[in-house]
């Protein structure tokens, strides 16, 4: 992703791994191969892989650089975790893109997970000496009031049965004192909220910049591919309610379709940003170069 300017603020991105990933229809039950093969013809090349028959899909972090803070918008997967296929990329990528970002670790005042799956905390912490640490020290981490909690249920539950993220992203922050559970729309400052948008996982929110008039939205997973642009019904095989989804999908599309608000879905390949244009009941997703 290129630099975004977003009135005072400046946003970067840091990768993590990106390249083919999944077949639609392996990603979205809903999927028609057909309508998902006309669709990719007409996107922006970048996301899609004829060849494999594969979407691109992108990890990475958002930087965003405020006149005021150093935050962070997801932390990817993170490293010494054991992820699985297709999350065991080499982690030392996201380590040199912090690093060449000009940043260091104590310089991030905010962390903010759009929502606690594993491929969005995992730089919260890293391994020291055997135990998992807070890898921003001086940062407070912002989880949502009521996300959090809800892993500890499903845990509970027996319905979450590894925990890792739980107990290696996120327990070491709250037992840390820099976790700050916050509500809906929690202000991280005047310039930075946050907004609901829920049924990829329970509570997650996107975050709002706006300054100087122009606005930007960071999604998380509200969209993992611009086909879901195109098809808004599309929910995913991770999503926690796949209804709920799909309506915050039209929900959001509808507030920013038109608008000027640039978008930024973690999961979308460079150019990343976009703006969205109404077309009848669905979308289009237009890159900003
Ligand atoms: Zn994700």
């Amino acid at each position: 992703m290129q630099t975004l300017t977003i009135g005072d603020v400046i946003i970067t991105s840091i990768i993590e791994c990106d390249g083919p990933w999944r077949r639609p229809r392996d990603m979205f039950p809903a999927c028609d191969p057909d309508i998902g093969q006309r669709h990719l013809a007409e996107l922006d090349p970048v996301v899609d892989d004829p060849a494999s028959d594969r979407m691109v899909i992108t990890y990475q972090t958002f930087v965003v650089r405020t006149p005021k803070h150093g935050i962070l918008v997801d932390t990817g997967t993170g490293d010494d975790r054991g992820c699985p296929a297709p999350m065991d990329f080499p982690k030392r990528p996201w380590l040199d893109g912090f690093r060449a970002a000009g940043l260091q670790f104590d310089a991030i005042d905010y962390v903010r997970c759009t929502h606690l799956h594993i491929d969005h905390c995992g730089w919260n912490t890293i391994l020291r000496n055997g135990r998992w640490v807070p890898t921003f020290p001086k940062a407070k981490y912002v989880f949502h009031e009521r996300e959090y909690p809800a892993w500890e249920e499903a845990t509970k539950r027996g319905d979450n049965p590894s925990d890792n993220v739980r107990l290696y992203n996120c327990l070491p922050i709250v037992e840390a004192g820099q976790a700050l559970l916050a509500d809906d729309d929690y202000s991280l400052e005047a310039t930075v909220w946050l907004t609901p948008t829920v049924g990829h996982s329970p509570s997650r929110c996107c975050v709002i910049i706006k300054s100087r008039g122009q606005r930007s939205v960071m999604t998380g997973d509200l969209m993992h591919h611009a086909l879901q642009c195109r098809e808004p019904d599309w929910s995913t095989i991770f999503d926690w309610d796949a209804k709920e989804a799909a309506a915050s999908r039209r929900r959001f599309g509808g507030s920013v379709a038109d608008t000027g608000t640039v978008v930024q879905p973690i999961h979308f390949p460079n150019p990343t940003t976009a703006r969205v244009r109404a077309d009848g009941n669905r979308f289009r997703y237009e890159s900003v170069r």
